[in-house]
């Protein structure tokens, strides 16, 4: 990581597209926000005012087809996970995300559009030290076929997938990562959503991912890849999966100091791993400082800063 200090973007960058599981247009519109301030939708077009709403795990209300956000009133923000992704990714700490409906725009399916408009914006360091959630000890969740796991490691953050799809041309896939926003924009980013025709169908005659169409979506039958272009990485599915983790994992509120490995794994399984981890106090401190080099210091007494008081009141109860 470049920064020990934290970032934000320099100016707002605009990017319109569709809602995957809707097709409506909408426009989302990325822009700076103060220190301490993380990650925050600001849903526009509603009758009445503007809503907020902190892109923390707790604020999590869906997770079955992509990442919702929401609160006691209804579903705010739909698949919040790539744009989220693209910030953490990027090294960006606090940013406001202003959206015109209830969907992030699916844009390509990946994050690239999202990285071109960080990129369009700029990131800025800010007056304060870059905090981080530094993992003490393995958390592990199950979710029927699915094993997720965070433990602690001493070079920053690391992604491990390992998928394993009945259908013979995703079949077996796995690949990992030491994460850096360089290799975040190479490697990962780039990764765009998949999925198969049968359940493409399917969803379609539901009345879901009415915007998901060859232009956002990676599709493949029992015996082949039906996307003309081809794929942007032989194990391009993986990677996809390594962006969702980075932008789920991004609820944490902070960036994490840690080592994730998911088999099979989903949004719900990246939830429940965060959502375990955060539960347990013993598992996690915050620390700030720069990450790289090993000079993180732990933050006081943790849960009375902005973003560790929020994490302290929200993980008592399982909220998912
Ligand atoms: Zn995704």
């Amino acid at each position: 990581m470049k920064f020990s200090r934290q970032t934000t973007l320099r100016a707002q960058a605009t990017v319109a597209g569709v809602g995957v599981h809707s097709g409506l247009p909408v426009t989302l519109t990325l822009g700076p926000a103060p220190v301490d301030a993380g990650f925050v939708f600001v849903r526009t077009g509603l009758e009445g005012s503007d809503r907020e709403i902190q892109a923390t795990a707790d604020q999590v209300i869906a997770t079955d087809f992509a990442t919702v956000l929401g609160d006691r009133d209804g579903p705010l923000v739909s698949t919040a996970e790539h744009v989220l992704a693209a910030l953490r990714g990027m090294g960006v700490d606090n940013a406001t995300i202003e959206i015109d409906g209830p969907e992030v725009p699916i844009m390509d399916g990946s994050a690239a559009a999202f990285i071109a408009a960080i990129d369009q914006a700029g990131i800025v360091s800010q007056p304060a030290q870059r905090r981080f959630i530094q993992v003490l000890k393995p958390i592990s969740a199950k979710v029927g076929d699915s094993f997720g796991e965070i433990r602690p490691y001493a070079n920053g953050f690391r992604v491990d997938i390992e998928i394993d799809f009945t259908n013979p041309v995703i079949g077996q896939q796995s690949c990992g990562f030491d994460l850096s926003p360089e290799r975040f924009r190479r490697e990962v980013g780039r990764a765009r959503t998949f999925g198969l025709m049968c359940d493409v169908a399917r969803l379609w005659s539901a009345g879901y991912a009415l915007g998901a169409s060859f232009d956002n979506t990676v599709v493949f039958d029992d015996e082949r890849l039906l996307n003309t272009e081809g794929l942007r990485y032989a194990d391009e599915c993986a990677r996809h999966k390594v962006l969702d983790v980075i932008g789920d994992l991004a609820l944490a509120g902070l960036p994490l100091l840690g080592a994730y490995r998911s088999v099979r794994g989903g949004h719900k399984l990246n939830h429940a791993v965060l959502t375990a981890l955060l539960a347990d106090r013993t598992a996690w401190r915050v620390v700030e400082g720069e990450a790289v080099r090993r000079t993180t210091r732990p933050v006081g007494e943790v849960g009375r800063g902005i973003v560790g008081g929020r994490i302290a009141a929200a993980y008592g109860p399982d909220v998912s």
